[in-house]
């Protein structure tokens, strides 16, 4: 079919003006244009015990300073650190594309004196996201939602202990079916090589062992090619991610990069040999930043949803038996019984069925005693 620009449709490349070409092939492009305008979010969270260097490697991943106006704190202020969740935001452009980072800090785990259900803060958070955006999803401007939806946890895991503390347990289950969770374990230059593995090996056990349900990568296409798919199987086998993080600039052998200088020589953060930083990095930017958010909508926020439509629904059954039953109870005939639907317990039922046995019969008796006095008043 002619264009409506005819034959020189502006849209067109000269070689598809020859061709049966409708179009829609630009779609992705359009898509793509509209993204790029609107640009991009993501919100990370990071947990775990304070002093791992959970500050120190989002700096080092996204090559930000967000945490430059941070002071030494004085007690106080410590104290109020230690407590309150902080929300870090920063707009990073790469190429023309702007990506809006949300970095929400947690208090550090196990620094209170008591921390029985510490981690109840990191879930209400995460819940309360949930809980705003279902709000404002059934409100009337659904137009502008602001989405702070929690997409990712990086959870810190101590390279001193011997694998997951039950803290860490406490707190991963506490999460794990809100959020995509990520272990990562800290500082692992204080590490021999052989101990990341045994390290590794042991905190996946534990994951197992505990059913911990950690964010899943996705299964690779079968039509994928052999590098993508050997890429994707180390991606998987390295979990928990060794990191290695650094606000500061070595230099060694006329190289500067980002890394930690000791008397024995330096440590590389981006170097793959010594850490997974670089793997981490591709992956939550470069690699499934996409599918993070995916599951948190289509995962994390479904269930979350259909959790508050099944309690509104059964507040409302409860509400609508509740009134039906003082209506009931208070006798007037032109109500209605119970109707079965609103009735859940077996007593219930057998109450219900007896009141619908002596309703009916009531019934029958009205229409007798009405028939007779029909035939009572002349009728026959
Ligand atoms: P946070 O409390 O978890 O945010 O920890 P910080 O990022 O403030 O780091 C605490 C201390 O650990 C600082 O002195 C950092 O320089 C240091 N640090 C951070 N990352 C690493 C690392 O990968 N290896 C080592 N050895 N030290 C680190």
């Amino acid at each position: 079919p002619q264009s409506p620009w005819g034959r020189f449709d502006p849209y067109d490349s000269p070689e598809d003006q020859d061709k049966e070409y409708v179009g829609f092939a630009t779609l992705p492009n359009q898509v793509h244009r509209k993204t790029v305008k609107k640009g991009f979010t993501f919100t990370l969270m990071v947990a775990g015990e304070s002093g791992l260097g959970k500050s120190t490697l989002i700096n080092s991943l996204f090559l930000t300073d967000l945490y430059k106006d941070r002071k030494v704190p004085n007690a106080e202020e410590r104290i109020s650190q230690t407590v309150d969740i902080v929300k870090h935001g920063v707009s990073i452009e790469e190429k023309g594309i702007k990506l809006r980072l949300t970095i929400i800090d947690t208090p550090g785990l196990g620094d209170a004196v008591d921390n029985a259900g510490s981690w109840r803060q990191i879930e209400d958070y995460i819940d309360q996201q949930f809980e705003q955006y279902f709000r404002d999803e059934s409100g009337l401007n659904r137009r502008n939602i602001q989405d702070n939806r929690v997409h990712c946890c990086l959870y810190f895991i101590s390279p001193f202990g011997h694998g997951l503390r039950p803290l860490d347990v406490e707190c991963m289950k506490a999460v794990h079916e809100k959020v995509n969770l990520v272990p990562v374990l800290a500082k692992a230059d204080g590490l021999t090589q052989a101990e990341v593995c045994r390290k590794k090996m042991k905190i996946r056990e534990e994951i197992k062992r505990f059913g911990i349900n950690i964010y899943q990568f996705p299964e690779c296409d079968s039509d994928e090619d052999e590098d993508f798919k050997t890429h994707d199987q180390m991606l998987k086998d390295s979990i928990p991610f060794a990191v290695i993080g650094s606000n500061v600039q070595v230099e060694s052998n006329g190289r500067k990069f980002r890394g930690r200088a000791y008397p024995w020589g330096v440590v590389e953060v981006e170097n793959p040999a010594h850490s997974d930083f670089l793997l981490l990095r591709n992956m939550l930017v470069r690699t499934h930043m996409q599918d993070l958010k995916d599951v948190t909508r289509e995962t994390h926020y479904e269930n979350f949803r259909a959790h508050c439509i099944q309690n509104m629904t059964r507040m409302v059954v409860q509400e609508r038996k509740r009134s039906l039953r003082e209506r009931y109870r208070d006798g007037n005939e032109a109500d209605l019984p119970l109707p079965l639907a609103v009735v859940d317990t077996e007593k219930e039922r057998l109450i219900f069925e007896k009141d619908e046995e002596l309703r009916r019969m009531q019934e029958v008796l009205e229409r007798i005693q009405g028939q007779m006095q029909h035939s009572h008043s002349g009728g026959c």
